[in-house]
């Protein structure tokens, strides 16, 4: 039988072994000696390792953990959210899905509108897309609780439909006042359907991909890069270093300390 140490070192392996497949997948060549120019020195200068970010690279995403404003101003945006019933997307959830993460990230995650699993357990990204997503945000050296991660609109549209306009207009305050309460410095938006709704465009996710643009509502302090949905990247799984490109962009721009003031 193995020893409990025995355990441990399979464990590592294991976890090791995703994480190297991940990569692989994601067209990163973790074995390369020198590191891809679109990455910032001081977070992934590495040698050839399993992982292109290091475990000791400083935490750069979040504010100092005493600033308790962001926490209280998204809890106030929740009570005032209450149990909605602004559209008629109430009439078919289980839960709202209001978002998790860091009130203090300096990225924040936007992506579409629940699915099932969400609906079901109340928390965005937590399906087959959602891992997707949640190891993505591993490979850039960070967790889920690190980031913000929410969604366009805050309950399942019936059959997983996109959200109609009455359902976005009744839904985006709120998604305003927690981008405010966040104050991230980098959205990323996840899919067509989240970069035009946040950047007020009609241009495909294609066109709108890889750089970074104003957010239209805090044009000075808050940047959107679209880049492809992770439920799209399952169909589509080729499209995966397009995604890799556009997650390193964010990763080299948030190596400067972010809200800095
Ligand atoms: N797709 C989304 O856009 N959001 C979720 O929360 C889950 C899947």
């Amino acid at each position: 039988m193995d020893s409990p140490r025995h355990r441990a070192v399979k464990e590592v392996a294991r976890a090791l072994a995703d994480r190297l497949a991940f990569y692989q997948e994601m067209g990163v060549d973790v074995w390369k000696k020198t590191p891809p120019p679109a990455i910032a020195p001081a977070s992934i200068a590495t040698p050839p390792s399993l992982s292109p970010v290091p475990a000791s690279t400083p935490p750069v995403l979040s504010r100092p953990a005493s600033n308790l404003d962001a926490t209280f101003s998204l809890a106030a945006v929740r009570a005032e959210l209450g149990d909605c019933r602004r559209c008629k997307l109430c009439d078919g959830r289980m839960n709202i899905v209001f978002g998790v993460g860091d009130p203090n990230a300096a990225l924040m995650f936007v992506g579409e509108a629940p699915g099932e699993d969400e609906d079901r357990q109340g928390i965005p990204f937590v399906g087959r897309a959602g891992q997707l997503l949640t190891k993505m945000i591993v490979a850039m050296g960070r967790s889920r609780e690190t980031v913000y991660i929410a969604n366009i609109v805050k309950c399942r549209p019936p059959s997983n439909r996109n959200p109609q306009p009455d359902e976005i207009a009744a839904c985006r305050p709120f998604l305003y006042q927690q981008i405010e309460a966040i104050r991230p410095k980098i959205i990323c938006a996840l899919g067509t359907f989240s970069a035009q709704t946040l950047l007020g465009v009609q241009a495909p996710i294609s066109a709108l991909r890889g750089r970074f643009h104003p957010l239209p509502q805090f044009p000075e302090t808050i940047r959107v890069m679209p880049t492809y949905h992770p439920a799209y990247l399952l169909r589509s799984p080729g499209e995966k270093k397009k995604v890799w490109d556009d997650l390193q962009k964010i990763m080299t721009e948030l190596s400067i300390p972010p809200h800095a003031d």
